[in-house]
């Protein structure tokens, strides 16, 4: 009875919109409990929902700015800052959970999606039974556990990719399973809890041209050349050779913007991976590859960045399909857990993760393009793609200056940051 209304509240939740709000999730909740006390074991576990329920306090990266300016000065800083951090993040970890609970059975008992809940449930409780930072030490250990965690979830991107993709691949559920929605929401608060996780352990460190995670100058000609060298290299390694990458600024000064460096390197090093792969396709045996051409141009609130390749473009009837999560022409046939535990699963997605060169290092899970877009619209940019089909696509990359204009320029201000 009590399965029967979950998985019709789930079918109603993929139908209209994957994001499921605290209250339905009580609502169903309630009434599974009543009726159906199995489901009371740790995966339903109570506490999660208490902290799933509490309303999230929002910081605009304008404040974190501030903050992380004044903390340079005044230690009490650091110590609001550890504990606004402890406060919040269990609150979130426990809506991705109860996300992630009404999900089709058949998505959360997937080895990938397992591991990815038992991580989380993990960090929850970690954070959650913490004592309140009231000392620098105490700080001190809140930020180890921090980094720790953080280290560790940096593999769960990927899992969660493999996870839902051999989801899909399931007959029974494939054409129901609508995805997009959902992971629009667990990434994008993947992605705050990061800044929020990663700026605070910043927040020590001092760097200099630094405030916390954000350079206050970032230089972009230098950005793009770092990613184009980085992908060049995994490229060689993978396929024998990679195209050459040329930099043009329109402009005579360098374009340097306040912007977190990370987030830009994760979008430039996806573009080039899938320009590098398709020029490499599209020449086969040719000697000559055609060069990928980056043109960088800075506008008064934003700067446009163009990567223009000859990879042969994407067919007409494709381009509405790239921008869904999973969506590849990687072909990887030996990507799978059947049959296998959680343990095995694992071992096999770190092995696939620590081998250089491997086919599927240069694209295959189908994240690049919609997690790219996902990180320049956080902060008020957008990614778009002009295909010329039979001969290249011009990739455009908008990001906004950050400071003092990401609140008024975020694209769903009322979502769970
Ligand atoms: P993946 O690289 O893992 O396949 P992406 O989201 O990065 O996932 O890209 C999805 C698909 O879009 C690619 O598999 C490819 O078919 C197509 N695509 C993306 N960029 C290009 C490009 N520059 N030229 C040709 N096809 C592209
Ligand atoms: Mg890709």
């Amino acid at each position: 009875m009590a399965r029967a209304q979950l998985q019709s509240f789930i079918r109603s939740a993929d139908d209209n919109s994957s994001r499921i709000t605290p209250s339905a999730c009580r609502h169903v909740w309630n009434d599974a409990q009543k009726a159906d006390s199995a489901l009371q074991d740790r995966f339903y576990d109570s506490t999660v929902e208490k902290y799933a329920l509490q309303e999230v306090e929002a910081l605009s990266l304008q404040q974190m700015l501030e903050f992380g300016r004044a903390a340079l000065f005044d230690s009490t800083k650091v110590l609001a800052s550890a504990r606004h951090v402890q406060k919040e993040l269990p609150k979130r970890l426990a809506r991705r959970l109860m996300d992630l609970q009404f999900l089709p059975y058949i998505v959360v008992t997937n080895p990938y999606i397992k591991r990815v809940y038992n991580a989380y449930h993990h960090a929850f409780n970690t954070l959650r039974q913490m004592p309140e930072v009231q000392t620098r030490e105490d700080n001190e250990q809140l930020t180890s556990v921090l980094q720790r965690l953080v280290d560790e979830h940096a593999p769960m991107l990927d899992a969660l990719a493999a996870g839902f993709k051999e989801c899909k691949l399931k007959p029974i559920v494939g054409p129901k399973l609508q995805l997009d929605g959902f992971l629009d929401g667990m990434l994008r608060s993947r992605i705050s809890r990061r800044i929020m996780a990663e700026q605070h352990i910043c927040l020590a460190a001092r760097r200099p041209g630094f405030i916390g995670i954000i350079c206050a100058d970032l230089s972009l000609p230098d950005a793009v050349h770092f990613a184009a060298q980085r992908t060049k290299q995994i490229c060689t390694e993978t396929f024998g050779a990679a195209p050459d990458v040329i930099i043009s600024s329109s402009g005579a000064q360098a374009v340097k913007m306040p912007y977190i460096p990370t987030h830009l390197d994760y979008m430039l090093f996806e573009l080039f991976k899938n320009s590098m792969r398709a020029v490499v396709d599209s020449c086969g045996s040719r000697r000559h590859l055609p060069a990928i051409h980056v043109t960088i141009c800075p506008a008064p609130n934003s700067v446009t960045l163009r990567i223009s390749d000859q990879g042969g473009g994407i067919p007409e009837d494709s381009l509405e399909q790239v921008f869904h999560y999973g969506y590849t022409t990687v072909d990887d046939g030996e990507l799978s857990s059947q049959g296998q535990d959680e343990g095995a699963v694992w071992a096999q997605m770190a092995e696939r993760a620590a081998s250089p060169g491997g086919p599927w290092r240069m694209g295959g899970l189908g994240f690049g393009l919609p997690l790219s877009r996902l990180y320049a619209r956080y902060f008020g940019g957008d990614l778009r793609l002009v295909s010329m089909p039979g001969y290249g696509v011009d990739a455009y990359l908008s990001i906004q200056y950050l400071e003092g204009r990401w609140e008024e320029s975020r694209v769903e201000p009322q979502a769970d940051p």
